[in-house]
């Protein structure tokens, strides 16, 4: 369905957007891939990716945090592949810490990656996008952009930041054959899952089992995870022909979490 067209995933050499890029192969598109870790592991997936799928697959490790390499990194993808049609802005980090105690850089490293990194990929790719007639961004935003949970101020106001950002770019594009929505993830068991898990388990001195559990009732009706394929098919589902007329929406994914 989407052969020919060429996919930047940020954030996609772990978890969530390992599963976007690999749904978005699936469908035919040629990815650029993006993120930190083992090189080796990195480029497992990379390899991973194109013989699954027969499209091809290329890494850019820029890091985020900063506006050049966000504008660098569509300028490679244009380069190397010719354009861009979908960007998926997914990278992103969190910080667990009462307000008052938050630690400063913390603050300004969530709202540099999770908000401004979109704001710069999208500000570097539109123009081609509109340019085409045709184009999708789809910013990964979560549950949190729709509601708050205590101890986490910064992934609050980024992710409620970015269901701004997208609201406003979709109103900019409408009309141009560009949509652009935001995905809201419930919980997802990937590393930055783990690590809050890891954390209840320490702080209350229970099993991870346990301490899994008990995140999940506390905010997730279902009482499952979504899964990061069940996430890759939403991406997919918005750069269909059914999605033409949806844009600027959060899409929630979050077993019943905010419908409470
Ligand atoms: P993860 O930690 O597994 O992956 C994060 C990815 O971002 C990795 O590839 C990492 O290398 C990359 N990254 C980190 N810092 C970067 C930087 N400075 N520049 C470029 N890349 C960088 O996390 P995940 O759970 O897969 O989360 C992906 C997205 O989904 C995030 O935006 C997160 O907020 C969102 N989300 C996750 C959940 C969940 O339950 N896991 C729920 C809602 C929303």
């Amino acid at each position: 369905m989407l052969k020919g067209h060429i996919a930047v995933v940020t954030g996609s050499t772990s978890g969530i957007g390992i599963g976007l890029a690999r749904a978005l192969a699936a469908a035919g598109c040629d990815i650029m891939l993006n993120g930190f870790g083992d090189a080796g592991a990195i480029e497992g997936i990379r390899r991973g990716i194109e013989n699954d799928f027969g499209v091809k697959a290329l890494f850019n490790p820029a890091d985020l945090s900063r506006a050049e390499p966000c504008t660098a990194l569509i300028e490679d993808a244009e380069k190397r592949f010719g354009k861009v049609d979908i960007l998926v802005n997914n990278a992103g980090i969190q910080y667990v810490s009462p307000l008052e105690t938050f630690p400063v850089e913390r603050w300004d490293a969530i709202i540099a990656l999770n908000l401004s990194a979109a704001f710069h990929t999208m500000r570097a790719a539109l123009p081609g996008m509109r340019g085409a007639g045709w184009g999708r961004v789809i910013n990964i935003a979560s549950v949190h952009g729709l509601v708050a949970s205590v101890n986490k101020s910064a992934y609050v106001a980024s992710k409620h930041g970015i269901l701004g950002l997208t609201k406003a770019a979709a109103l900019e594009l409408a009309g141009s054959g560009v949509t652009c929505n935001a995905i809201c993830p419930g919980w997802v068991l990937t590393p930055l899952v783990k690590a809050q898990i890891e954390a209840r388990a320490g702080s209350e001195n229970i099993p991870l089992s346990q301490a899994e559990e008990e995140l999940l009732l506390e905010k997730q009706p279902s009482g499952k995870f979504t899964t990061v394929e069940q996430l890759g098919a939403l991406a997919v589902f918005l750069c269909s022909p059914a999605a033409d007329n949806i844009t600027g929406v959060p899409l929630t994914a979050d077993g019943g979490w905010t419908a409470q």
